[in-house]
């Protein structure tokens, strides 16, 4: 996957509410190193981009 795609893919989850709980929201950030969709409120990752 090209840097452009990778990108692309956590913009398209940012803003979205989190499947995990109630109110959380999708933010661009990192996950152990790793560029991520992580939800504000849990901290659960809702991508991984290896
Ligand atoms: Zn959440």
């Amino acid at each position: 996957m090209s840097s452009t795609t990778k990108s692309s893919v956590i913009r398209r989850l940012e803003g979205r509410q989190c499947q995990w709980c109630e109110d959380g929201r999708l933010e661009r950030d990192t996950y152990k190193g790793n560029r991520a969709a992580v939800c504000q409120s849990c901290e659960t990752p809702a991508v991984q981009i290896w």
